[in-house]
């Protein structure tokens, strides 16, 4: 239960003992706590059983917590993007929420630590990732999280996997567990440059499911959804896997880092 995400304790040390602002270096940062009264770091399925050891950490928290970024900055780049749909199957949408734009300096930072594995970047990230509200009814019990899978490939290219390190941090920030049983079975190319009619094709039978969920309620989640096509083609396959019977379907959210524009 109380494992700890990739790079946590890195995470830590920006946190408590950095006192100017990871992004300006400027300012001095502001306590996540004073920025935004409702998205406490605590998992806020911890505050209906208030035990005195979370009480305690909250304190702790409150007091030397120096934050990540300063006031200014923060405001700067904790925009919700407008969610946006997609199709899944007739009649059935998927409406795709990211906590910022995929613009300055969100763009740099996610690139910095997606191709040259930048982890100073990480922090940043968090903090913008963490603003995401938990979706409405989700918790530990009744829900799971599906990082966008890579390929095998891709991951023995790079040596890591960006959008699992993030999906890790957004599980321990929602309390929600994340499952792996959806599999990348495409070795084709980048959907980077790609018209969104070749994306789609490109995506069909990109994903294949290993296992049926425990849960009915799947959260999705990708670092960059620009026109969506990616979650889309992971929402159709968990969609229309035969297994599920079409009165028992998944309930389907799709949240991401950044939503990017097609300019
Ligand atoms: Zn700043």
């Amino acid at each position: 239960m109380h494992h700890l995400a990739p790079y946590q304790a890195g995470l830590w040390l920006a946190e408590y003992l950095n006192i100017r602002c990871q992004l300006c270096a400027v300012y001095r940062s502001t306590p996540q706590s004073k920025l935004s009264p409702t998205q406490s770091l605590l998992r806020p399925s911890l505050s209906d059983q208030h035990s005195s050891f979370t009480k305690i950490i909250e304190q702790f928290h409150q007091r030397f917590s120096s934050g990540l970024l300063c006031t200014s900055c923060h405001n700067s780049i904790t925009w919700l993007p407008k969610p946006f749909e997609v199709d899944i199957t007739a009649g059935r949408t998927l409406t795709i929420r990211a906590a910022t734009y995929y613009d300055y300096p969100i763009r740099q930072a996610i690139r910095a630590f997606k191709h040259h594995e930048d982890m100073t970047k990480l922090p940043l990230l968090l903090h913008v990732l963490r603003q995401l509200p938990r979706p409405h009814g989700c918790h530990h019990d009744n829900s799971v999280i599906v990082a966008m899978p890579t390929t095998d490939e891709r991951l023995i290219k790079r040596g890591f996997d960006p959008v699992s390190i993030l999906a890790a941090h957004l599980s321990k920030h929602w309390d929600i567990p994340l499952w792996k049983g959806v599999k990348r079975i495409d070795n084709t190319v980048s959907q980077q440059g790609l018209t969104r009619a070749e994306r789609l094709s490109n995506l069909d039978n990109a994903f294949t499911l290993s296992a049926p969920a425990a849960v009915k309620r799947l959260i999705l989640f990708d670092d960059v959804a620009t026109t969506g096509a990616s979650l889309q083609a992971l929402a159709r396959t968990l969609s229309n896997d035969p297994s599920i019977s079409s009165n028992n379907k998944y309930h389907l959210w799709a949240y991401a880092l950044a939503h990017g524009s097609q300019s």
